[in-house]
């Protein structure tokens, strides 16, 4: 072979693989991907890998270019789309199956944690009400490894108006509905909440108005309200509210809500107009769309299909109106109280409203930067938390996509996917 030749060849194996011959540090893990997201804003990485070490991202890229020689194997997640784990905004911990979370088997929890979680690449979880102890139990059994499950940030006991259960939730156990704070004054609900976040919580979740039935509503008193937020605030910690309809926006925005967890529900009165939009993007509110659950809702209180697909579509213009105003999207699905858990109608409906790297930001960056943890997660970079999706199918293609996951990481662990083998 002439020398020059053999030298064309050299230079090739080497910018095939420039670092994969190297060691990898002690204890690593390789994870090969077909297509990398590294976050929404950057280019794909095509045939990429990411090493993992200790619970966090020790090296992301083109796979040439990581020393990945001696580390164990992710075999059966290898071979997907990878990106950031992903956060749901709006899950509860209520049903029968998470009861009794300090002494529970903990195959029982894992086993309805996968179902509900796990399997659809959640990596962190906003749970936006709760019995907070059952949920803090919850969340100490998966950090000292015992259940599998996500990272849980929770806003535990939400704060009703006086004499303001809504009608929705008068189906619950007696026990659970005897917890439930309708403060009278500003000094009980400022004693509600401060024993909900000294035990635990990491948020304050107020209902601002609440159905009664027959179109009534009960209304949080406005002063209960600024209290409840003003102290949230002074514990650097965020309020979420769940806005019901317009006048519940406008009450959240005279509160200083930070987070509204729904969507409005309507049938043409409830397009939000430009003056609105404007407030809440002034007031730097995040969105959670839960957009399936109005379909979900509707047809099961048998409404017609025409009833359903107007108000269906009147949230996806809400949606599109405020992310194109410059508003965040935080995903979330209210899954927990919705028994669907499957969030591929969710990922179809946001994609009427959002491209597909704006879902994966709702889903990884938005939360991320919400939480003031843009350091710690929400890319796949060196020396974030290996919180981690492997998905079947590239979701840019389909954002249905986002629904096909094969592997779920939190923290460098597995806690979804095939059997090895
Ligand atoms: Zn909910």
């Amino acid at each position: 072979m002439p020398a020059d030749l053999r030298v064309a060849i050299l230079i090739t194996l080497a910018a095939a693989c420039a670092a994969c011959g190297e060691r990898a540090p002690e204890g690593a893990t390789l994870l090969a991907a077909t297509r990398l997201y590294v976050s929404p804003d950057a280019e794909p990485i095509d045939d990429a890998a990411i090493l993992i070490v200790g619970g966090k991202i020790a090296a992301a890229g083109p796979a040439k270019d990581i020393a990945s020689g001696g580390a164990l194997r992710l075999a059966a997640c290898d071979g997907g789309t990878v990106t950031a784990g992903f956060q749901n905004s709006h899950v509860h911990f209520t049903e029968a199956k998470f009861a009794g979370a300090p002494a529970r088997p903990a195959a029982e929890l894992s086993a309805a944690m996968a179902d509900m979680l796990n399997r659809h690449g959640f990596t962190t979880v906003l749970d936006t009400t709760s019995n907070l102890a059952n949920t803090v139990a919850l969340r100490e059994r998966i950090g000292r490894g015992e259940v599998v499950g996500p990272r849980i940030l929770t806003a535990g006991f939400a704060l009703y108006p006086k004499n303001g259960i809504p009608i929705y939730l008068r189906d619950m156990a007696p026990d659970f509905l005897a917890m439930l704070s309708q403060p009278a004054s500003v000094e009980e609900a400022l004693a509600d909440l401060q024993a909900n976040l000294d035990g635990g919580a990491d948020a304050t979740k107020l209902f601002l108005m609440t159905p009664q039935g027959d179109g009534r509503y009960a209304f949080m008193q406005p002063d209960i309200a600024l209290a409840a937020t003003d102290e949230t605030h002074r514990r650097g910690l965020p309020v979420l509210a769940h806005p019901t309809d317009i006048e519940g926006i406008n009450l959240a925005i005279e509160a200083g809500v930070d987070i509204l967890v729904h969507t409005t529900m309507g049938d043409g009165r409830t397009a939000w107009d430009a003056a609105l939009i404007e407030q809440m993007r002034a007031k730097n509110m995040a969105l959670v769309p839960t957009l399936m659950l109005f379909p979900y809702e509707l047809e099961r209180a048998g409404l017609p299909q025409r009833i359903v697909d107007a108000a269906t579509g009147n949230a996806v213009e809400q949606v599109r109106a405020y992310a194109k105003a410059g508003g965040q999207i935080l995903f979330g699905t209210d899954v927990g109280y919705m028994a669907d858990y499957d969030p591929t109608e969710e990922y179809r409906l946001m994609a009427r409203a959002l491209t597909p790297m704006e879902i994966l930001a709702s889903l990884t960056t938005a939360p991320a930067a919400r939480w003031q943890e843009s350091s710690r997660r929400g890319r796949v970079a060196e020396g974030l938390d290996a919180d981690l999706v492997v998905l079947e199918a590239d979701p840019a293609a389909d954002a249905a996509n986002f629904a096909k996951v094969r592997c779920t990481i939190r923290a460098g662990r597995l806690t979804y996917g095939p059997p090895a083998g």
